[in-house]
């Protein structure tokens, strides 16, 4: 069954008339959407970063902070969304500071749960630099929480993955979290 057939079913099963004027097109628009929201999973994450490493004697803190993504949450088909901070030092290779938005992209436009995300993240970089260390802290607004009033309005759910230096020395760890304001983890 194609997904715009099955968006026609749900909005039947909600008590809508999927013939009525501006409703008989959304079946395609909500298609293309997933189509979209999901194209994450067509993504070969390893490639896009081993085409972009480079040999660097460069060995201080490289941190990409305030990465706008937007993900779905696997409970509920919802959105979830916020700010991603990335930091890792180097180990004799770099990759293009541009890439690593798009990792964030890569795994966020999947389902997911956010300590998933944030774990794969961190995990893509460190297999594919071997750093020091690797750091990222993502930052989430849960739709699903906020919609159902599970949570109050507002919060933001704060999760971070911590490898190598980052794990190990608070010094390093504190230093970038004080990079991106962000008082407790
Ligand atoms: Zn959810």
């Amino acid at each position: 069954m194609q997904t715009k057939d099955l968006i026609r079913q749900l909005l039947i099963n909600i008590g809508e008339d999927p013939e009525r004027d501006v409703l008989n097109k959304t079946p395609e628009r909500v298609a293309e959407f997933w189509g979209y929201a999901t194209r994450g999973y067509k993504v070969d994450i390893d490639a896009v970063l081993k085409e972009s490493v480079s040999n660097d004697k460069y060995d201080q803190m490289i941190l990409v902070k305030d990465i706008d993504y937007y993900s779905l949450c696997e409970h509920h088909l919802v959105p979830f969304f916020g700010k991603a901070h990335i930091a890792y030092i180097p180990a004799g290779k770099t990759i293009g500071l541009s890439k690593i938005p798009r990792i964030v992209d890569a795994f966020a436009r999947r389902l997911q749960i956010q300590e998933r995300l944030t774990k794969q993240v961190a995990e893509a970089i460190q297999n594919v630099l071997q750093p020091k260390g690797v750091a990222v802290v993502i930052e989430a607004t849960h739709l699903c929480m906020q919609m159902r009033g599970v949570e109050k309005h507002n919060s933001v759910v704060t999760t971070s993955a911590m490898f190598g230096v980052f794990r190990e020395n608070e010094r390093t760890r504190m230093e970038f979290l004080d990079l991106i304001k962000i008082s407790r983890i």
